[in-house]
């Protein structure tokens, strides 16, 4: 059962062979196994995912149930779900209890799925590693002394564990992807606009974008059906017309065109990542793809530019943080500006401190020019590197890290080293394009190699038909890790 595809407990639930309480409380069982040791999970409510996991059981009874209805869904910390501690990986909010739902968590409810819990997150979503979160580090299950990734390595490390069927994650700058390649899951960062970011609490409003994260594409697809779609209460929400993301997968990929960057290939790439992905390419060339190079000159300014721009939305987005309406507030002060100052100074933990710091340098008026603007700029050439590449090619691949799962540790007083792990993933963001990451194979130290697919804008369905057409010819997304 824990290698079950959605469709198959979906299948499962319908036949009444388990019902949603007994699929919740395996979960359950299995999350306090082997949490304890894991981390991936903030909060766990087993009361409160039991009675919507009741609720489901109803729904099925009278056959009114969907393909999600029933399935237990863990969710990253970043999205409110009323009533459930919503902490976003920072003692800032470490005792906040969300009045409202977000819009993904509206829309599992609606589907009814079961919300298993709050998944562990670098705070704020700033990190790589999952090591900045307030409530510890995250273990990888393939090798406990390896980092998840991050910042959605809760989600990332729960799925990999079969700690849950699957889960959502979010991606500013490769936080869907990265972790998902570090522990062998699949992962898709939507276009921008496609995800509501309602309710998700917000780093840098630009780049952020919510996405599922599971075993396969197929169960991502269904997930990504029931998460996507226009909210007039985010203001960057797309009007588009409903998609059904499962619509192309079983599409043959004769023909299909797939770009190589060059710059994706070079000094930095780990030679036991790049040959994993070698062979990936030559199972794609098995199923009748097509290989050219391309190119994507600026991919050297994407991270320059990136910490330029994320920590301004940061430094602002976080301004709301101020001890008064909600949140931490320091249990002595002076006065009102002393209270602001302990307790943003006690709430807020070292690496989101950083990224204020830059955002408000990089801000101010004497440096404006020089940083923000200038970086506003390059984000623009970035773009049109994709969209140039793409008069070439039908997808984008390459590795979604430059290595494998780096130690515990090893990259946390080196914020420099830490931000190069995003060098595959930043651009996307930073153009607003979608894409994924799938489980390839592994590396010379036995972790996980993640294979980058990046679309064109809207092509997500192009996308994971891509994934999914590898997926039945390979099974490196049913492996399982010895826990
Ligand atoms: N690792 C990047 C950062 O630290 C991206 C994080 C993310 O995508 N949320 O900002």
């Amino acid at each position: 059962m824990i290698n079950s595809s959605l469709k198959e407990l979906a299948a499962a639930l319908a036949a009444k062979k388990i019902s949603s309480r007994e699929l919740t409380q395996s979960y359950l069982a299995r999350i306090e196994q082997f949490n304890p040791e894991l981390n991936a999970f903030i909060t766990v409510d087993a009361e409160k995912s039991l009675a919507q996991a009741d609720a489901a059981d109803k729904l099925l009874a009278a056959g009114k149930g969907g393909i999600l209805t029933g399935i237990p869904i863990a969710q990253k910390d970043i999205f409110c779900a009323q009533g459930w501690r919503t902490t976003c990986g920072s003692k800032m909010l470490g005792n906040f209890i969300a009045p409202y739902d977000a819009n993904v968590i509206e829309r599992f409810n609606a589907a009814g799925a079961v919300n298993l819990g709050k998944t562990n997150m670098d705070e704020f979503a700033m990190g790589s590693s999952n090591e900045t979160s307030h409530f510890g580090a995250v273990k990888n299950p393939w090798d406990k002394l390896a980092v998840p990734g991050g910042s959605s390595g809760g989600s990332a490390a729960a799925i990999a564990a079969r700690l849950c069927p699957a889960a959502t994650g979010t991606d500013t700058g490769g936080s869907i992807r990265q972790p998902a390649a570090l522990t062998g899951i699949t992962g898709i960062k939507p276009t921008y606009g496609v995800v509501s970011r309602y309710g998700m609490i917000a780093f840098a409003s630009s780049l952020d974008q919510g996405g599922p994260m599971a075993k396969s594409a197929e169960d991502c697809a269904l997930l990504l059906n029931a998460m996507a779609g226009f909210d007039n209460r985010d203001s960057t929400s797309l009007e588009r017309p409903v998609e059904d993301y499962t619509r192309d997968l079983a599409a043959p990929l004769a023909g299909l065109k797939i770009g190589l960057p060059k710059e994706y290939f070079a000094e930095g790439l780990a030679p036991d990542v790049a040959q994993t992905i070698e062979a990936a390419l030559a199972e794609y060339k098995k199923l009748g793809a097509q290989v050219v190079e391309i190119s994507l000159p600026n991919t050297q300014l994407s991270i320059p530019v990136y910490y330029v721009l994320a920590p301004a939305e940061a430094s602002s987005n976080l301004a709301r943080y101020d001890g008064v309406r909600y949140g931490h507030r320091a249990p002595q002060y002076k006065d009102l500006t002393d209270m602001y100052q302990k307790s943003r100074a006690q709430g807020f933990g070292a690496e989101v401190k950083r990224r204020i710091l830059i955002g408000t340098y990089v801000l101010s008026a004497g440096y404006y020019d020089a940083y923000y603007l200038k970086a506003q700029k390059l984000r623009r050439l970035i773009a049109q590197d994709f969209t140039d590449a793409f008069k070439q090619c039908d997808v984008i691949m390459g590795p979604t890290t430059p290595t494998t799962a780096f130690n515990l540790g090893e990259k946390s007083d080196d914020p420099v080293s830490m931000y190069l792990s995003d060098i595959y993933t930043i651009a996307v963001n930073l153009a607003g394009l979608p894409g994924m990451s799938i489980p390839a194979g592994f590396g010379a130290n036995g972790r996980p190699v993640g294979l980058q697919i990046i679309g064109n804008y809207f092509a997500e369905a192009k996308m994971l038909n891509v994934a999914h057409q590898y997926q039945l010819a390979t099974n490196w997304h049913q492996r399982m890790p010895l826990l």
